[in-house]
């Protein structure tokens, strides 16, 4: 049991820890609980009372199963049925009889695998030979997909294509011969902000059909997107360019099939490999060689793996614990992503040794503008740099090559930690700013603050894995950090089946919690309520080994991928990168002046990673630091931490922020496009999330926290650039008053921008089209879209166009089907700070009204040396 009742009226024991908390999450639950009525909700006073009874124990697996019989019980409520409608009859009867004790966690996680054919959830598009005739066009569908070209990279297929052959009853040959394709067909990604319907939508197997989908958008001089699991929220995706544009329209190819990408919930996290995509081409895995990548060959048990860009981290997972025994360092904790999002957008997890998942690409295998399959290998590593992530700009990436860590152990350690315990609030923040409810009731003495900063310094420096969450308005941290261990033996399966299950069962019961009427009543609609339910919904999932309690031994990857089932909650996600800074000493007044700025000390010098000939012929370790990391000063990592706190705490009433705020330690990056490039310290990774329903209120709010995170100094005074991920919201977001995208555009690194990135990025790319004989101008016709190619493609300065992505909602949440100057007027130059169509680098930096760029800055003169320096090299 997570948090203990000793008190009702006067305060609440958190274990350790006791809070005057008149406000909390538990004296909520427990209010909540007091108007409650038995008749509505049977079952619901009873089991709030046991969870916070000591002397009762109500494990996991009992409160999922308690909570959800609540609403399948009541006569008063039919959420359950209305949420449960939604899941494959199968799984609903699996649901009810756990949800009525017919069986338990264990039986459930069992009961999925008799299944041995295909069942899909209900409410499902795809269906294979529906929608495959597209009237009036050359029809890629009834076209042979040039299966014997595609031999070679298409085992699964060529199998596939043979059982055809030989036994053509058994299954329709067409079925494997075509590339299942849809007809405006409507995309919505994940978080539902965008929207827009592509003329036509492709699912391929191999790496030949995409070639081949390319070559037909070729002839007719169509657009090629690309999606996976559509987790993304920022314009990275395609655009229907004009709304009634169906013949010059865009090309979606989904890497997956619709049912995984579209549709929820979703269970490809279940233990079963009945939910699994299909083995094809683009999911398959397999060892290489050091020759393959043009590298040098590995040791210590370090390997090469090629994986298909349509791989979901799920199957890697398996994969790796199964069959390879072999890890990544790290990955995204989400398994419903696929390597070719992740790689696109330059994604990224945790630990101050691990930089993005980019960062370990070896070799890129792309489909190019004509067709024409392709590959990237460290022969070039400058270019491999800037084709590892690169939004799909360059093409179709077909597979990857990683270097992947011989397996080992995560010793992981959760705990659940009182808020000002697990990151202490910066020096200057006084206790009394510390909103009541998180506040110790007992001041902690000095010694104390010493020790869990401390505490707090080693894990996000020294361990392996590095994260802390707060769920808006609880009293504790949910602390994640582990250490790994070479040592093998003992190691168990982590989630266990039975807790996967229940994990996703969790997210039924959110989602139930967040939808009952009967609780919106209960809790008369107030937000607060509503939020501090969910957050202890969701805490009580997580585990909390105790303070010293026996250390989980898992595989790495299982460690990484701790929680499944996440991604049936819709969220809102906006997240930033910031450089960590180094720890100031007092410096001799003689030496002062030549000792390097904050800014030189956390940054790589300008173009330090842009030499593309590395000594070794392999990509050096990102960014590798030159000062000891225990000079690292988190002043600003806290301080970034509690002003999310603090202002989430300021929006009470409405509460736009109902999930967790989450920040990762980790490294900077050698990445031309990553937002830690360069951080030579590494990289504060922080984000605010909530969930859809309340994306009305979201984007004001999340501006809001933006404002205060990009409004700190570093050591020197100067502004701190904090960058975007790139996957997540920045589109339509202001940065010191300047719309982001533009800043991200024209400001240097140093002020938070990708200027000499950008450059950097056409430059060898375009050494890369003349490699592979492409040209430019198609690689931004066939796979950019607007904003993208406004943002990368084109020079600054330029005429700012308001890129207008079609169906994108920006900040302000609000859809629109697709773009043309007459729906919203906007296909026209702007730019509030202007006067001559330069953008004014100086407001970023509060220097509005200067117009042009200040020749004499400090950060463009290694600009201009290090562009001096491209020009005479290329
Ligand atoms: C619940 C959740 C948790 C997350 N956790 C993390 C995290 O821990 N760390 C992190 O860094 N991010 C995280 N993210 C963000 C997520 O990793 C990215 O949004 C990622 O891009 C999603 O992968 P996807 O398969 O959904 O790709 P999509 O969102 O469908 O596609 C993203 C981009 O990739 C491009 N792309 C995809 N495949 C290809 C290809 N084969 N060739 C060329 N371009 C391609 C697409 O064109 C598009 O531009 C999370 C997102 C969610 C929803």
């Amino acid at each position: 049991m997570a948090e203990t009742l000793i008190s009702h009226g006067t305060g609440v024991n958190h274990g350790d820890h006791t809070h005057d908390s008149i406000e909390s999450v538990t004296e909520c639950i427990l209010g909540l609980k007091a108007k409650a009525n038995d008749k509505d909700l049977p079952g619901f006073g009873g089991l709030i009372d046991d969870w916070f009874n000591p002397d009762m124990e109500v494990d996991e697996e009992q409160f999922v199963r308690r909570f959800l019989r609540v609403f399948k019980q009541s006569d008063k409520d039919f959420t359950y049925e209305d949420i449960l409608k939604g899941y494959d009859d199968d799984i609903q009867g699996i649901v009810n009889q756990f949800v009525d004790g017919e069986i338990d966690a264990s039986e459930a996680a069992k009961r999925y695998t008799p299944f041995t054919t295909l069942k899909v959830p209900k409410g499902v598009v795809q269906k294979r030979g529906l929608a495959n005739i597209i009237p009036g066009e050359r029809n890629i569908l009834e076209e042979h997909t040039a299966l014997l070209r595609a031999l070679p990279t298409s085992i699964p297929s060529r199998i596939r294509g043979l059982i055809a052959k030989i036994a053509p009853s058994l299954k329709d040959p067409k079925e494997y011969l075509y590339i299942p394709s849809y007809k405006h067909l409507e995309f919505e990604n994940h978080g539902r902000n965008i929207r827009y319907t592509p003329t036509i939508t492709c699912v391929p197997n191999t790496a030949q059909d995409i070639a081949e989908i390319v070559k037909y958008a070729k002839n007719k001089k169509m657009g090629v997107r690309v999606s996976g699991f559509r987790h993304s929220w920022s314009p990275v995706f395609g655009s229907a360019r004009n709304k009634n544009e169906n013949k010059n329209g865009d090309i979606l190819i989904s890497t997956l099939g619709l049912v995984d990408a579209s549709i929820l919930p979703n269970f490809t996290s279940l233990p079963t490999d009945l939910f699994q995509p299909e083995a094809k081409d683009l999911n398959s895995i397999v060892f290489v060689t050091h020759e393959y990548v043009n590298g040098p060959a590995l040791a210590n048990g370090k390997r090469y793996v090629r994986v298909g860009t349509s791989t979901t981290n799920e199957q890697l997972r398996r994969w790796c614990v199964g069959t390879g025994k072999v890890t990544l360092p790290m990955q995204i904790i989400e398994a419903e992503i696929t390597m070719g999002g992740s790689n696109a957008t330059i994604c990224h997890g945790a630990g101050l040794a691990n930089a993005t998942l980019s960062d370990l690409v070896r070799c890129i295998e792309y489909v190019d503008a004509n067709g024409i399959l392709r590959k990237v290998d460290l022969s070039t590593p400058g270019i491999l740099r800037a084709a590892a992530g690169c939004f799909g700009l360059i093409g179709v990436v077909t597979h990857l090559v990683l270097e992947f860590d011989p397996m080992s152990c995560a010793l992981m350690e959760p705990r659940k930690v009182p808020v000002v315990e697990a990151i202490p609030p910066p020096p200057d923040m006084k206790d009394s700013d510390i909103p009541a409810p998180l506040r110790p009731k007992t001041p902690l003495t000095k010694e104390r603050k010493a020790e869990v900063q401390k505490d707090f310094e080693i894990r996000a420096s020294t361990h392996d894995y590095a994260e802390w969450f707060w769920f808006p308005y609880s009293s504790e941290v949910w602390v994640n950090t582990w250490k790994k261990t070479s040592d093998l033996t003992g190691a168990v399966d982590y989630p266990t089946n039975v807790k996967t299950v229940l994990q996703v069962f969790g997210t039924i019961m959110v989602n139930v919690a967040q939808n009952a009427s009967i609780l919106l009543n209960l809790t008369q609609a107030l937000p607060e309520v509503q939020t501090k339910l969910l957050t202890w919904l969701t805490m009580k999932n997580l585990d909390d080994i105790g303070k010293n309690g026996k250390k989980i031994k898992t595989w790495v990857p299982d460690a990484i991928h701790f929680q499944r089932g996440v991604q049936n909650l819709r969220v809102r996600d906006l997240e930033i990168e910031f450089p960590l800074q180094p720890r100031r000493f007092p410096v001799a007044a003689e030496s002062s002046s030549t000792q390097p700025t904050a800014s030189e000390l956390a940054h790589e010098p300008q173009n330090m990673s842009t030499n593309t000939t590395p000594t070794t012929g392999i990509i050096a370790p990102a960014s590798s630091p030159t000062i000891p990391k225990q000079e690292i000063d988190f002043t600003l990592v806290q301080r970034a931490w509690w002003d999310a706190i603090l202002t989430c705490y300021q929006e009470i009433k409405t509460c736009p922020q109902r999930m967790p705020l989450e920040m990762r330690i980790m490294s900077g990056s050698d990445v031309t496009l990553a937002p830690q490039r360069g951080h030579r310290l590494g990289t504060c990774s922080i984000e605010i999330l909530t969930l859809h329903n309340v994306a009305d209120i979201w984007p004001a709010y999340a501006q809001k926290v933006l404002d205060k995170w990009s409004g700190y100094k570093d050591a020197d005074g100067k502004p701190l650039p904090v960058r975007p991920h790139w996957a997540k919201e920045w589109y339509g977001y202001k940065m010191k008053g300047q719309p982001w995208q533009e800043v991200l555009k024209n400001e240097l690194r140093l002020d938070g921008g990708f200027r000499e990135e950008f450059a950097e990025w056409r430059s060898l790319i375009g050494q890369l089209a003349k490699r592979d004989g492409w040209r430019v101008e198609d690689a931004k016709k066939r796979f950019g879209n607007e904003a993208l190619n406004t943002l990368v493609w084109s020079e600054p300065p330029a005429k700012l166009m308001n890129p207008g992505v079609a169906g994108f909602a920006g900040a302000n949440g609000k859809v629109t089907d697709s773009i043309s100057p007459t729906t919203n007027g906007s296909l026209v130059t702007t730019g509030p700070a202007k006067t001559n169509g330069h953008v004014n680098a100086g407001t970023a930096n509060g220097n509005a009204g200067k117009g042009k760029i200040d020749p004499k800055r400090k950060h463009d003169r290694p600009l201009k040396r290090f562009l001096a320096k491209l020009k005479a090299a290329f």
